[in-house]
């Protein structure tokens, strides 16, 4: 794959993004990666098998469309499903025959080789109808900073837990954006819980739950899925904001209840807080949010370093060759500031090219190689909650004004400034903006997003402090 397939592919995402808006986007594009091309074909890939025939049932035409719009000797579109081993990024090269088989692959942890401790956890759990469980995901490979501490310590206490303790929280809610950590967690209490042999652990993506039930639905024995969900002391749920449609969220809605109100553990991980999660009802978010909800946090520059070396320890134990100077681990640390996903591309990238050139690893190759992974920091996620507070003390308010009808104006002009806020620094709609102001109509939103619009061109004074207050938000 040259850099200028990369630089298309790039062009390619910000057109689909602008065409089908972020929510869509980020749903079922965020995870799609090009893997290179070969004449007139693309290939891309993406993480799950769902995502893939999801895709292609519903935008293999469009991705086209958007490559060809960029590069036009472009006619097909080749999608995959990118298996959890070791993967390399190295251009047009057939599977080099160094990475590692999932199956057949010894699994060590201190020196162990778990296979055989693994495989009938894995073996009872894909019985179970779980989602698969990669088995480099578990708590002895979590590194615990500061960002994580707290939900780490959640998932490891509901993992530790015994049949008949009192439920501490229920459910534990855990939520992050893309690459912090929430499924490398939920796996490790899946894999943890499971091998106390004592209670049985299930985990699913939301997108396993929905296609478990829609096949039990066409095959007419929803009850018998219903009933087996029902076996299990503790549901694990990954990735729920990909929970779509009016009965498989009522069924979801069906599933928490019983299982929480049977005194059993519900475990769930999302992207956003559940009072975001705009598809489902009120009284599902509520009932997400009466348990424990943690929120991961970005990984700092020293957790960064430290998942690095414990990765780069790691790959030694498969590539004895495989030696990674602390110059490069700092190095990669310090640039890639994405995401866990984008430090294991780094490492997957000098892996691949030690193994392929018998060169050793060098700051100046690494350099070279992780060059696109730099790139500036993702803006912070920024909550409504968070506006309203900021807002309400820049102009002396309580948050409770702005959510309440008053409308002279030391309040109005705040809520306006607010709700602008909201409009342009998150991705939430208007009604969604509305119905967190107070239960206002999505018109009163609009009206505010355009006078505060129309006022930053002539105000001076007004367009300062909204800098000021959205550099506040975003640091
Ligand atoms: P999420 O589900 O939040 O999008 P993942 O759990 O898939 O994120 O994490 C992305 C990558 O980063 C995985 O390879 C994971 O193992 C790694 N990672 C994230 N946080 C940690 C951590 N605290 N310790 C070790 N690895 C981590
Ligand atoms: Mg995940």
């Amino acid at each position: 794959m040259t850099s200028t397939d990369q630089e298309h592919w790039t062009r390619v995402k910000n057109r689909l993004r602008a065409e089908v808006g972020d929510d869509v986007y980020s749903s079922w594009f965020a995870r799609m990666e090009l893997d290179g091309s070969n004449g007139e074909t693309v290939k891309l890939s993406v993480p799950t098998r769902f995502l893939k025939s999801w895709i292609q049932s519903h935008y293999a035409e469009r991705v086209l469309a958007c490559w060809q719009a960029e590069q036009p000797g472009f006619s097909r579109i080749e999608l995959t499903v990118r298996s959890a081993v070791l993967r390399t990024l190295v251009p047009k090269c057939k599977a080099p025959e160094f990475a590692p088989q999932r199956e057949s692959r010894e699994i060590k942890i201190n020196g162990t080789d778990l296979r055989h401790t693994i495989a009938p956890i894995a073996a009872a759990h894909d019985g179970l109808g779980g989602s698969p469980l990669d088995p480099r995901l578990t708590f002895e490979t979590f590194v615990v900073g500061r960002s994580n501490t707290l939900a780490h310590a959640a998932a490891k206490q509901v993992a530790q837990g015994r049949c008949g303790d009192v439920i501490m929280f229920n459910p534990l809610y855990i939520h992050s954006g893309v690459g912090l950590g929430k499924t490398h967690l939920l796996q490790s209490l899946a894999w943890a819980g499971n091998s106390a042999a004592e209670r049985k652990v299930l985990y699913l993506t939301a997108e396993r739950f929905m296609y478990g039930f829609v096949a039990a639905l066409r095959a007419q024995n929803a009850l018998a899925f219903k009933e087996a969900l029902r076996t299990i002391d503790i549901l694990v749920i990954d990735d729920l904001q990909f929970l779509q449609g009016k009965s498989t969220q009522a069924e979801f809605c069906h599933t928490l209840n019983a299982l929480i109100d049977s005194g059993r553990q519900v475990v769930i991980a999302a992207d956003r807080p559940p009072s975001d999660l705009e598809s489902l009802e009120e009284r599902v978010r509520s009932r997400l949010a009466g348990g424990l909800v943690v929120e991961i946090g970005s990984l700092g520059e020293e957790l960064r370093l430290e998942i690095l070396k414990s990765r780069a320890a790691a790959a030694k134990q498969h590539h004895p060759g495989f030696d990674v100077p602390d110059a490069v681990l700092a190095f990669i640390a310090k640039a890639v500031t994405h995401n866990g996903r984008d430090l294991e591309g780094a490492l997957n990238r000098l892996l691949a090219h030690s193994k392929l050139t018998a060169q050793p690893v060098t700051l100046e190759m690494a350099e070279r190689e992780v060059r696109d992974l730099i790139r500036p920091q993702e803006p912070k996620r920024v909550k409504i909650e968070d506006i309203q507070r900021v807002v309400a003390r820049q102009y002396n308010v309580s948050r409770a004004d702005l959510l309440s009808s008053r409308r002279t104006a030391n309040v109005v002009r705040p809520r306006q400034v607010a709700m602008y806020l909201a409009k342009t620094l998150t991705l939430r709609s208007l009604p969604e903006i509305g119905r967190r102001f107070g239960g206002r109509d999505h018109t009163t939103v609009l009206h505010a997003v355009r006078k505060i619009e129309g006022l930053v061109n002539t105000d001076t004074g007004l367009a300062q402090e909204i800098e000021l207050l959205k550099r506040q938000l975003q640091e």
